[in-house]
């Protein structure tokens, strides 16, 4: 004999309930007891309707009548027109006995447990009935039993206690007498031995169908539910997660235990003493292999099995100077609690005995504070211990796993994967049984808990990195674009998965929390809500991803002035904007030290020689000890384009703009000319050489006119170049006359700074810097003589996305 389980889901509408029919017909079985759930959902909308009956409030009629749709339709849509009536009549009479009950608890303002129970079981009393009616018209040999006259419980409503001998015989006697093949029944209600109705907990249908799978010896207990298993993380909240083909029962029952609602926690035991398997499979997808739980051990199996959370979780403690002295200080404790029927999930208790913490239901904490208070009245008003103390949002992640406690540092890895991901650990327990280690963290960090963990332990290095980009013009279109083409690449040979979860620009913004279609952004983005840069953090904040990624491609102050908020909450920046690292000194180092202390890389290789590895490189010799004696560099990509390419056949007027149109200058190209932009590097460069510098300590030899300087637009700029063009062509025929070119110059040497136009010679190593090239010395004490160059394209859009890019790889291998 088999025993099918069918879950809310799998039976939440006529079309489900075909595909259980299917697999019924196809299952091979002597004897099949087929038990069922209430349809998805409906338990909700009885508890519900109860609920507001009791609290005299008119909306449990609509419910009623939600309740009373959802049945009647099933059956519209399962039983044909002829035999309809003879269903419906008997639907619409349980239907009647439900109303009148939740009328009575709705005159008396008030509902029992007792009650509650008896509600709540016409779900599984008419998904039951139906279901076997419309089976025995599709011509299977099928047969409706009451559940209640099999299961009988104690009269403990809500959470009832299984008298199995009772039970048992029942269950024997009924499978044994029946001749017919399959037996549908209602999963999770019962009745007590005086005939009341009662239930065994949320989730029961599991248990009702391992109860009867142990009563008759079932070969195997198979569980259909909306999955393809027993996954290794909740498939709804971790979308890697893939189902664990075989496990243990005492594997399967911790990991329950601590939430895989995917089976009630008591469903092992009465199969596990038989040895009958579990096999969960998925009822839409019956072909997958799903899980099957036994008693043998898969020895070669990953250590870690799942992870798994709990959440709706609270924290009660209970401290003070005169816990240590007081004998029986926890035995009352959990006492208290026990005799109040509060369960506790999770303990802690300090060394010192100075304070006792446990975890429960968040339900429960009210009651729990006002217990306990009263238990230790005398105590408290000593000055003893101190008022129970409640924190609640919380939750119990854990990872479980039979081997675990043959390994070392698992909860290292764990508690450190948390720390970089900024999860703040409330309590830590490790089970007796050492088959798990959890955690009591915020509910708000789960899901980014479960994902991080879940990275860390099953999936093969990958690392997730999900970027926010602001700024999508020249230089973010073209980073989008190299992350289109790079994904795979990445994935495959780096295992970095990149995602672009949310972007903006200076109108709209989107976020997908599944990664945006990079073949279509641009379409999703025009038509995306109202940009707005605080709306844009609180939503990657709330999404509260791990490895979350800000990506400035802008040049403005304003989006530079949210980097502290951003390194603040652990989200890591990668900038080409270098208003931040040429602000105040004080902002620089704020940011800075924010990065270190939220573990959240600021990278902004790109602030000088675009897409050259200047900044990385001066990191890396400092960082092995070496010192900078004098930096000498071009490092306007956009000066150098204008200078090589002006001369006595052109108007200086006429190279600016082409630069601009290129995408060589800034936006506001006066901010590359007026020397701004390369006071800004080499002040970047100055400090990342560990000095102390601000831009006014910088001194500008500027080269254009006051008047270009002065003016408020780039129309009146552009003007003004054409006005001057005799001083530009003055300065070029100087030059050319002693055999030099111009080259804008930026040099740091003894703390000082300073950057111009200066005329070299021929043979100097700037001299034949090429279109936009960058060229950069570095003097060091290993350097001293024979300078370290970096040389290459120092600007356009190109090779600024590809060092933006580069960052982003970099903090992938952080
Ligand atoms: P049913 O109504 O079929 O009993 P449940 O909703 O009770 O279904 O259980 C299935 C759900 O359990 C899945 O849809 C999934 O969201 C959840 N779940 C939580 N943890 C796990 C896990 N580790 N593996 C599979 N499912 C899980
Ligand atoms: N219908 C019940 C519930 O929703 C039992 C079950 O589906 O397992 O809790
Ligand atoms: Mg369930």
């Amino acid at each position: 004999m088999k025993v099918l389980k069918f879950g809310g889901t799998s039976v939440a509408n006529a079309k489900n309930i075909n595909l259980v029919k299917n697999i019924v017909a196809n299952t091979e079985a002597e004897k099949i007891a087929v038990v069922v759930s209430a349809l998805g959902g409906v338990t909700d909308l009885l508890l519900n309707a109860a609920y507001l009956a009791s609290q005299q409030s008119e909306g449990y009629r609509s419910v009623l009548l939600d309740i009373e749709e959802r049945h009647l339709n099933t059956v519209k849509e399962l039983i044909n027109i002829n035999s309809q009536s003879k269903v419906l009549s008997k639907v619409k009479s349980e239907l009647n006995t439900l109303e009148t009950l939740v009328e009575g608890a709705y005159l008396i303002g008030e509902i029992t447990p007792k009650l509650s129970d008896k509600i709540v079981s016409f779900g599984e009393l008419l998904s039951s009935y139906i279901i076997s009616d419309f089976f025995a018209q599709e011509g299977l040999d099928a047969q409706y039993v009451d559940s209640r006259k099999l299961i009988i419980t104690d009269e403990h409503n809500e959470k009832a206690t299984v008298n199995f001998t009772i039970t048992n015989s029942n269950c024997k006697g009924h499978f044994d007498k029946t001749d017919a093949k399959i037996t549908v029944m209602g999963g999770f209600i019962a009745s007590s031995e005086k005939g009341n109705s009662t239930t065994l907990g949320r989730g029961g249908s599991d248990y009702t169908a391992a109860i009867v799978a142990a009563a008759v010896d079932a070969e195997v207990l198979e569980i259909y539910t909306d999955v393809s298993g027993m996954y290794t993380a909740n498939p709804k909240l971790v979308k890697q997660a893939k189902a664990i083909p075989h496990i243990s029962y005492e594997e399967a029952m911790e990991l329950s235990h601590f939430g895989a609602k995917v089976l009630y926690p008591p469903t092992i035991q009465p199969v596990l003493s038989k040895g009958i398997s579990i096999h969960i499979k998925n009822t839409f997808e019956p072909e997958n292999a799903g899980t099957l739980i036994t008693k043998s051990k898969n020895q070669k199996g990953r250590t870690v099995r799942g992870i798994t959370h709990v959440g709706n979780t609270a924290l009660l403690s209970l401290e003070g100077p005169g816990m240590v002295g007081i004998p029986g200080i926890s035995k009352r404790f959990f006492e208290i609690l026990s005799q109040h029927g509060i369960s506790v999930v999770f303990i802690t208790q300090a060394s010192s005995e100075h304070s006792i913490c446990v975890g429960i239901s968040a339900n429960d904490i009210e009651k729990a504070v006002e217990i306990v208070n009263e238990a230790f009245e005398v105590e408290i008003e000593r000055g003893k211990i101190k008022p129970a103390l409640a924190e609640t949002d919380l939750a119990i992640i854990a990872l479980v796993g039979d081997n675990m406690k043959k390994h070392q540092g698992l909860s290292g890895k764990m508690f450190s994967t948390l720390g970089k991901n900024n999860v703040n650990i409330r309590a830590i327990a490790q089970g007796a049984s050492e088959r798990n280690i959890s955690a009591v963290i915020n509910e708000s960090d789960v899901k980014k808990a479960l994902n991080a963990l879940h990275e860390e332990f099953f999936e093969e290095n990958v690392k997730q990195l999900n970027l926010f980009v602001m700024g999508v013009g020249n230089v973010g279109a073209k980073f989008l674009e190299q992350v289109r083409q790079q994904r795979s690449y990445l994935k495959e040979k780096l295992k970095l998965n990149i995602r672009v979860i949310g972007m903006s620009n200076s109108r709209t913004m989107i976020f997908d929390d599944g990664g945006i279609n990079l073949d279509q952004w641009n379409e999703k983005l025009a038509s995306g809500e109202k940009a707005d840069k605080a709306k844009f953090f609180e939503t990657i904040q709330k999404l509260n991803y791990r490895n979350s990624i800000f990506v400035d491609n802008t040049a403005s102050g304003d989006v530079a002035s949210t980097y502290a908020s951003y390194l603040g909450n652990s989200i890591s920046v990668v900038t080409c904007n270098k208003i931040a690292c040429s602000s105040e000194f004080e902002n620089y180092q704020h940011l800075k030290d924010l990065a270190r202390a939220y573990n959240a890389p600021f990278l902004f290789e790109t602030n000088v020689g675009a897409g050259l590895p200047i900044i990385d490189t001066l990191k890396h010799l400092i960082a092995s000890g070496d010192k900078v004696l004098k930096i000498q560099a071009v490092l306007s990509g956009s000066l150098n384009f204008v200078f090589n390419n002006f001369n006595d056949q052109t108007t200086f007027h006429d190279i600016v703009k082409h630069a601009q149109e290129e995408g060589y200058t800034e936006p506001d190209p006066k901010i590359d000319l007026s020397g701004i932009d390369v006071m800004r590097k080499i002040l970047i460069l100055a400090r990342e050489s560990g000095n102390r510098l601000e831009i006014d300590d910088i001194a500008n030899n500027s080269f254009l006119p006051e008047e270009s300087l002065k003016t408020a637009n780039n129309e009146d700029f552009f003007a003004s170049l054409v006005k001057y063009e005799d001083s530009f062509q003055e300065m070029y025929a100087k030059a050319a006359a002693k055999d030099s070119k111009l080259k804008y110059v930026a040099q740091y040497e003894d703390g000082k700074a300073s950057v111009g136009l200066q005329e070299i010679p021929k043979g100097h190593d700037f001299y034949n810097l090429e279109g936009s090239d960058n060229i950069v010395l570095f003097y060091t004490e290993r350097y001293p003589n024979q300078p370290m160059i970096i040389k290459g394209a120092g600007a356009g859009a190109d090779v600024t996305a590809s060092g933006i890019f580069a960052d982003i790889i970099r903090i992938g291998n952080f």
